[in-house]
């Protein structure tokens, strides 16, 4: 099939054709433990960027532009968490969350969406640049997970039928996480301009139930090859297709050169006020947890 390893930090996607239906499998496993890694979270924040980075893998890999970007927003009022973003672009994942630290002690041990978000919304961004194609689209953070929040954004903004699941352990002290995403796609091949859409097409219900099949384990199984997964749920069916596997890794795109240079344009006292105890002007990146000291010097 492919000369990458389907195991783990990887997204593969698959079409039904006979069934007008497309999907994405995704598995992540060391790209999760390198995003969590200077953050110190706690277990149950840790699980949901687990499952937020997985459902941007999955969402990620729809973008058809390689140089395309997709961003997760949660935007939370009221919530424990007040900020969750994550984005994708060539497989480069990243993501941080700011929550309340105290009322987070209070939680109780599977809170749904509502109780850690409040009166959230999560907004979904495709960036796509070669084909000059931005979309947005924002739904309520309801449901038991973001696997839920992500079907209604599709039922909602896009009227496309979906089913996703999330899942993600931690074993042995490293993450394992997985996700699938199907879909119904009317006019068959991916791509195409989409005219209408029958929500109650015979063949959906058909494929909802083979993929809504998948259970939590074997989304986060790293013994488990995803091709292996995919057998295992379609193997009954004419004839299944799968696309080339987008390996993923941890990228962030904070850079020293472009803190600098954004910087430098202050004017000089406000600079001045940044300078700290050290002499240096700290900046934070609130993704990867990196603090780049600058040299004032270095500005001018
Ligand atoms: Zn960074």
């Amino acid at each position: 099939m492919s000369e990458i390893e389907l195991r783990t930090d990887v997204a593969i996607g698959v079409t039904l054709p006979s069934r007008d239906a497309r999907g994405r499998i995704a598995r992540l496993g060391p790209v999760v433990d390198a995003v969590l890694a200077n953050h110190g979270y706690p277990p149950l924040i840790e699980k949901l960027l687990a499952e937020a980075l997985t459902l941007t893998a999955l969402l990620g890999s729809l973008l058809k532009d390689r140089q395309g970007q997709m961003t997760l927003q949660a935007q939370t009022q009221g919530g424990i968490v007040d900020l969750m973003v994550c984005d994708f672009r060539a497989g480069e994942l990243r993501g941080y969350v700011r929550y309340d630290r105290e009322r987070l002690a209070d939680a109780s041990m599977k809170p749904a969406l509502k109780e850690l978000f409040g009166d959230g919304y999560l907004a979904i961004t495709f960036d796509q640049p070669k084909v000059d194609e931005r979309y947005q689209g924002i739904v309520p953070l309801e449901g038991k997970d973001l696997g839920d929040a992500a079907q209604s954004y599709f039922a909602q903004s896009e009227q496309i039928p979906s089913i996703v699941r999330l899942a993600a352990e931690k074993r042995d002290g490293h993450w394992s996480a997985g996700g699938l995403l199907f879909q119904h796609l009317p006019e068959g091949e991916e791509g195409r301009d989409r005219i209408h859409t029958r929500l109650d097409h015979p063949d959906w219900p058909h494929v909802a139930v083979l993929a809504g099949s998948v259970k939590a384990a074997e989304l986060t199984d790293p013994e488990l090859p995803l091709d292996d997964l995919i057998w295992r749920l379609f193997h009954e069916e004419d004839e299944i297709r799968t696309l080339p596997a987008v390996p993923l890794s941890k990228g962030c795109r904070c850079d020293p050169d472009y803190v600098r240079s954004v910087i430098a344009k202050f004017p000089a006292e406000e600079r001045e006020a940044m300078v700290g105890d050290d002499g240096l002007i700290r900046v934070d990146c609130a993704f990867c947890s990196s603090s780049f000291g600058i040299e004032p010097a270095e500005l001018n």
